[in-house]
């Protein structure tokens, strides 16, 4: 037999042989899980080392969930169909036992194979780590996108980085913020799968050279580049029962092999192990900085290094079927940019497509800006990323080029909408002037897309309006709306397993696929007996949450008092300071002896500050002694407690979301861009207290204005606000405030600590202050006396709580996820 016919043959036993795995299933999920414990992991008994069991039931778990993926992928194969992959620098999974285990719908067979060790589920789920590789709302928001995405039978792929430090954990010392590094990986991480068949090669540095074709075309080749390797990491992502198991795509950077033997070669071998860290560093850890850049080199390499690896990754896969045919290229593939992050890949793109795939520039454009969709996040000017045109010349030299001529292409675009005006052009230019001229991703991002969207409804008319108005006049069609959502899945099923049932005993369970059906919970709102069972339910969720406090910060919390919380990043535009002078506020009343209608109540806030951000850190440390003074205070007692949960993430906001009576989303209207903590909280049965801002407009617009405590100031009056704004005016004829202010200047919560808060009072007094803290504290305490009164009547509040549950059928992402599918993606769901 020749090679050749050997050589086939083989590859056919090989294809037969992957045909069939072994089977694995609900009945056979015990006798997996003892074959892990004691063969894979080689254990013997649980004792004091739960966590072996926890790795041995994850590795049971994807085991069925390996079977699913491949399925998935097999049928994708069969029929190759448009799919979408969702650049993301963050995604904020949480825990991933507890929703595979729902998803798969494998809750009966775990608890049975858990019981041969006398363990909980519960309780071996504590050992998992969160995957905490995102910093707040916008990494969250991807990780309920993957969620929906695979429950919808949608075929999109996350594409990631496989951060070795993820987010830092976060302890409090003396009420200041102390920040420890997150090794989440340390224990193992046994949700992924390493594909390193699919390593990607990512360059950096170099420089460009220019050749001339026969033809007389010109090349541009990218050398003299040190090369990263990417090694790509595989985390499945279960659809909601269904069988469809998607794929999240993480990056680790590593060094390439040549390189190293090449030092070593030289003689050279420590050096080349320097290298080997260097290159190592890119995905070692997450920007924690919400809402903010910071302009650091690193950074820049984190954004190129996952653009570069997960669009080379999806060309290959192109090239492997339809050689360098790139026709057809923009029918079968769309990409969603979560916000600016990965918007280089408008430019790497072109780059793949001219220099690698010798694409010419017209049909290269036409292909990017037919399948690159961009999410705006943010309307706060400190967050829009700009680089600096001499780091991008040093680390991308050729990426540079292309974002030039792309420039030099749509001014002329702007020209001849605003002839003769220079100005215009100016204003508009992917490149900002001046002493050290800058990239503006965002314009990057919008002239690259076809889709430019803002995550709520007021948000995208602030966008269109204000922030990207030029663009809007120029292509006002790209810009559309998609209000974010959550996940039923995780947010309600999963965290608030009593409430679950309690609702699909009434409306069956169907609300989980379709989370409108939560509407015909209504139809209970005056019921007493159902009264009854959901006020117990709260109660029990309260119990947790006080069980968590206890454990955390010490201080109790009484269950029959209101459960007032803010949990989100700390940030001066989400007004954590407004809140705790409130509860300064009730302090005071109490030591006046103005209890007369108070309704007592725990509050409770929690929060990371970004490490360098002071005024935050600041606003940890008041809160913190704030709460020491008054929880201390016996006079205090009944009415207030006051905690900060240290460590907020995923996991904690899953006991938290279910708990809470009032939930805080009292930004300064305009700036917060939706939110989805509201979301969370309005679909556990919260009550929201809140300014018109984000989705909290749309939020108050489903439950209804009479069943959401409005206050502050609205988004168009801040500018006028702000122009004659004077605080100290308004504190000399606020009673209440002023009493509150007195109390801070006083040093009455830093007694050993003088001048400690000047920073926070200056702040206040600041005629500059953007945030609007003094201007909005009247209506605020009033908004606040209104919901304390409805809680002390426990049918309207009970009643509240059932409507706003009724009311959140709208903020599931699978609304949102078939919107983007309808307006921007427009795949074909896989046959579920
Ligand atoms: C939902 C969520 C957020 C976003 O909260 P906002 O109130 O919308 O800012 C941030 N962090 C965690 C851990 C979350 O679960």
């Amino acid at each position: 037999m020749s090679l050749k016919k050997q050589k086939s043959k083989a590859n056919k036993v090989c294809t037969l042989a992957t045909n069939n795995g072994p089977v694995v299933n609900a009945s056979t999920l015990p006798d997996d899980l003892q074959r892990h414990f004691h063969y894979t992991l080689g254990r013997d008994e649980v004792g004091e080392s739960p966590q072996y069991l926890y790795h041995a039931l994850a590795l049971t778990i994807r085991d069925r969930l390996m079977e699913k993926l491949r399925a998935t992928k097999k049928q994708q194969q069969k029929q190759p169909t448009r799919r979408a992959a969702y650049l993301s620098l963050e995604f904020l999974m949480g825990r991933a036992l507890g929703n595979a285990v729902l998803n798969l719908d494998l809750e009966d067979s775990v608890r049975k194979g858990l019981n041969h060790y006398s363990c909980e589920l519960e309780s071996i789920a504590e050992s998992e780590h969160d995957a905490g590789l995102g910093n707040g709302g916008l990494g969250r928001l991807a990780a309920c996108f993957l969620d929906s995405c695979a429950s919808l039978a949608l075929p999109v792929t996350g594409y990631g980085i496989r951060y070795e430090y993820g987010m830092f954990n976060q302890s409090i010392e003396n009420g200041h913020q102390v920040e420890h590094p997150d090794n989440w990986l340390r224990d193992g991480h046994p949700w992924e799968v390493a594909a390193p068949e699919y390593n990607r090669r990512v360059k950096f540095f170099g420089h460009v050279d220019t050749y001339q074709d026969k033809e007389g075309r010109t090349h541009y080749q990218w050398v003299g580049t040190e090369d990263v390797l990417a090694v790509p990491y595989d985390v499945p992502i279960p659809g909601y029962q269904n069988d469809i198991v998607n794929t999240l795509r993480l990056w680790k950077s590593t060094a390439t092999d040549e390189f190293d033997l090449g030092e070593f070669n030289a003689g050279s071998y420590t050096e080349a192990v320097a290298r080997k860290n260097l290159a190592e560093q890119i995905t070692m850890v997450l920007y924690p900085n919400d809402a903010s850049e910071n302009g650091k080199e690193l950074r820049l390499r984190q954004q190129y290094f996952l653009t570069s690896a997960s669009l080379q990754d999806i060309i290959a896969e192109w090239v492997k079927i339809h050689g360098s045919d790139f026709t057809d290229f923009a029918k079968y593939h769309v990409f969603q940019l979560n916000d600016t992050h990965p918007s280089v890949a408008i430019a790497e793109l072109m780059r793949l497509l001219l220099d690698e795939h010798d694409l010419d520039w017209d049909f290269a454009w036409q292909i990017t800006t037919s399948t690159m969709a961009y999410t705006n996040h943010t309307l706060l000017p400190e967050a829009l990323e700009k680089w600096s045109v001499r780091l991008f010349a040093h680390l991308l030299p050729r990426l540079l080029e292309i974002i030039y001529e792309i420039n030099a292409r749509f001014l002329t675009e702007v020209a001849c909408h605003w002839p003769g005006d220079v100005d215009k052009q100016r204003a508009l230019s992917i490149i900002e002037e001046g002493d050290d001229p800058q990239v503006r991703m965002a314009y990057l991002a919008i002239v690259g897309s076809f889709s430019v969207n803002g995550v709520a409804a007021l948000h995208t008319q602030l966008l269109s309006a204000g922030l990207f108005n030029d663009f809007y006049q120029l292509t006002p069609n790209k810009f559309n709306n998609k209000t974010n959502g959550v996940t039923p899945r995780r947010w309600l099923a999963h965290c608030n397993p009593k409430l679950s049932e309690l609702i699909s005993d009434k409306i069956g369970h169907n609300w989980t696929r379709d989370l409108s059906e939560i509407s015909k919970l209504r139809r209970y709102y005056d019921n007493t007996k159902f009264h009854v069972k959901w006020q117990h339910v709260k109660q029990h969720n309260k119990q947790q949450l006080a069980d968590l406090v206890k454990q955390a910060c010490g201080v109790e919390f009484d269950t029959n008092m209101m459960f007032d919380v803010q949990v989100k990043r700390m940030h001066e535009y989400k007004r954590q300071l407004l809140n705790i002078l409130h509860v300064i506020h009730l302090y005071d009343r109490i030591r006046r002896g103005d209890t007369e209608g108070m309704t007592p109540r725990c509050v409770l806030i929690g929060g990371k500050a970004a490490p360098g951000y002071f005024i935050a850190k600041l606003t940890i440390k008041l809160i913190n002694n704030v709460a020491a003074t008054i929880n201390a205070d016996p006079l205090a007692q009944p009415w207030l407690r006051v905690a900060f949960l240290p460590n907020y993430n995923v996991t904690a906001m899953e006991t938290i979301c279910a708990a809470t009576d009032l939930s805080e989303q009292i930004s300064t209207a305009g700036k917060e861009a939706s939110g989805t903590g509201n979301m969370k909280f309005m679909m556990n049965g919260a009550a929201t207290i809140g300014t018109l801002d984000g989705a909290n407009v749309e939020i108050r617009d489903a439950v209804g204005a009479d069943n959401f405590f409005l206050f502050g100031a609205r988004s168009e009056q801040v500018a006028d606000i702000r122009a004659h704004y004077d605080p100290a005016h308004i504190i000399a004829n606020d009673n209440n405030l002023n009493s509150v202010m007195a109390l801070l200047r006083s040093g009455h919560f830093n007694l050993f600590e003088g001048g400690l808060f000047q920073p926070l009072i200056d702040a206040i007094l600041n005629p500059d202050d953007q945030w609007l803290v003094a201007y909005d504290f009247a209506s605020y305490c009033e908004a606040q006396q209104i919901a304390a009164l409805a809680y002390q009547d426990k049918e309207t509040w009970t009643q509240l709580s059932i409507l706003n549950t009724a009311a959140s059928g709208s903020f599931s992402s699978d609304r949102t996820i078939n919107e983007y599918n309808q307006d921007i993606w427009k795949l074909t769901p896989l046959n579920a």
